[in-house]
């Protein structure tokens, strides 16, 4: 089978693929070994310690907590002004953790950016909308640089207002886009309800990502806007998009290997799940200079999919993400963490102890509504102290989350507390 394909790495076969692999790690914890975290961490490890592939689980594991506690600059494997961008994580303004790149590592994650876009049939010439928020979020200037390194005309559209949107992508006969799911769905209707069908547009392909969906919303994307739609996933610590993508056989998305390492582990015991089954995902960036990060636990679960993919590349497939191995909330494609609602609310002296996180879904946008217990004496007041005690509330969440969330006060010891351990999170979002 002759593979359509933009660079000569997704035709490399397995044993190429590991050889590749071995070659990139050794010089990775070489590189390492000159951040302040690595210098530690991998002290007793030499280059020489792997000799194949199966070799990668001698290293120890980096966590979330280990890039908070070395934050900002402990993962930096170069000078400060070698660094040419930062992201961060989104939504993570209580405790952050800062992804550096220098101009190499720019360009390389253009290359692996559009590799995915080719993958998913976007050619040099499309129009290319880009529906992501720009800003710390990876989403935005990470599409943007793989659809310009390939081509596309790139439209910078940003998150929200509907309208604009609208206009924008009938204007430039847009026929590309990338967007959240749920934003997806909710464009759709403002579109419907502004008398336009499919007919009125020449759009082609979605890009949807960073967050959950299932097949089904896929499918009601497709359908709505008579379009096909890819499934793409990434995170900032592995630069952010551009990690795993959808071919168009729409079956796993593809990791290249030539540029992570990929593993599925039992979280519990971190040993590797037999083939097929679901775990948490560990990534290795084997091309990253500025801040390279080795047996990443993403947290993410999902399972390799077994057997070789119809599109004839060799490089791994994973499942969609399945769910989390922590609390980690994902709404309009923020990352939020109940523990950063709760030190919002117990700041606020009027809000008593117990508090209730719904996430809801209407006209396909999700929402938050906050449940908040409030002491007693501050219940008696009027209903204008209320409502802007509700606000106060809402405003602070918003500082903190970066959403901002329906606000309810009810009385003390309402929130039922059946089973000892406090109920947080209740998710009643349908695509979850
Ligand atoms: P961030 O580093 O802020 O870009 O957030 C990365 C996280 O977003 C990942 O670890 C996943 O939990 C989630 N995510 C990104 N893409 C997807 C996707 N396609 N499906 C499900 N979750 C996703
Ligand atoms: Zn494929």
């Amino acid at each position: 089978m002759s593979i359509d394909y933009l660079h000569e790495e997704e035709l490399l076969d397995r044993e190429e693929l590991n050889k590749l692999q071995v070659e990139r790690l050794r010089s990775r914890i070489d590189a390492a070994k000159k951040s302040r975290f690595y210098s530690l961490r991998l002290q007793a490890f030499q280059a020489e310690d792997i000799q194949n592939i199966e070799d990668v689980k001698k290293l120890p594991f980096t966590t979330k907590d280990d890039l908070r506690e070395y934050y900002p600059d402990g993962f930096l494997c170069r000078p400060m002004n070698e660094m040419v961008r930062m992201h961060a994580s989104s939504g993570t303004t209580g405790s952050p953790t800062a992804i550096f790149y220098t101009g190499k590592d720019l360009d390389t994650w253009a290359d692996l950016v559009a590799r995915c876009m080719y993958m998913a049939g976007v050619r040099e010439g499309d129009v290319f909308q880009n529906l992501s928020g720009y800003g710390l979020f990876t989403g935005g200037l990470g599409i943007h640089y793989g659809a310009e390194r390939l081509g596309a005309l790139t439209i910078p559209a940003g998150a929200g207002n509907s309208k604009r949107q609208i206009k924008l992508l009938q204007d430039f006969r847009v026929s590309v886009m990338h967007i959240i799911p749920s934003y997806a769905l909710h464009l759709f209707n403002v579109i419907h309800s502004s008398g336009l069908t499919p007919q009125d547009f020449n759009l082609r392909i979605a890009l949807i990502g960073a967050e959950p969906h299932s097949e089904e919303i896929r499918q009601l994307i497709q359908e709505k806007f008579r379009i096909k739609a890819y499934n793409s996933y990434g995170l900032s610590e592995m630069n952010g998009p551009g990690v795993g993508f959808e071919c168009t056989e729409q079956n796993g998305m593809h990791i290249w290997e030539d540029a992570y390492i990929v593993e599925v582990l039992d979280p519990s015991t971190l040993e590797p799940v037999p083939n097929g089954e679901i775990g948490e995902l560990v990534l290795t960036s084997l091309t990253r200079e500025g801040m390279p990060l080795i047996r990443y636990r993403t947290k993410d679960l999902t399972r390799i999919i077994p057997g070789k993919c119809n599109c004839g590349r060799e490089h791994a497939r994973i499942d969609r993400i399945l769910g989390r191995t922590d609390d980690m909330i994902i709404l309009k494609g923020v990352n939020i963490y109940p523990l950063q609602v709760e030190k919002v609310l117990m700041g606020i002296p009027e809000v008593g102890q117990n508090y209730l996180i719904v996430l809801e879904q209407q006209d396909y946008i999700d929402n938050m509504r906050v449940r908040v217990e409030i002491k007693d004496e501050y219940f008696e007041e009027d209903m204008r102290a209320l409502k802007g005690l509700e606000q106060k509330i809402a405003h602070s969440l918003r500082e903190e989350i970066l959403i901002t969330p329906k606000v309810e006060l009810v009385e003390h010891n309402s929130i039922a507390n059946n089973h000892g351990k406090a109920e947080r999170v209740v998710d009643n979002r349908s695509c979850q």
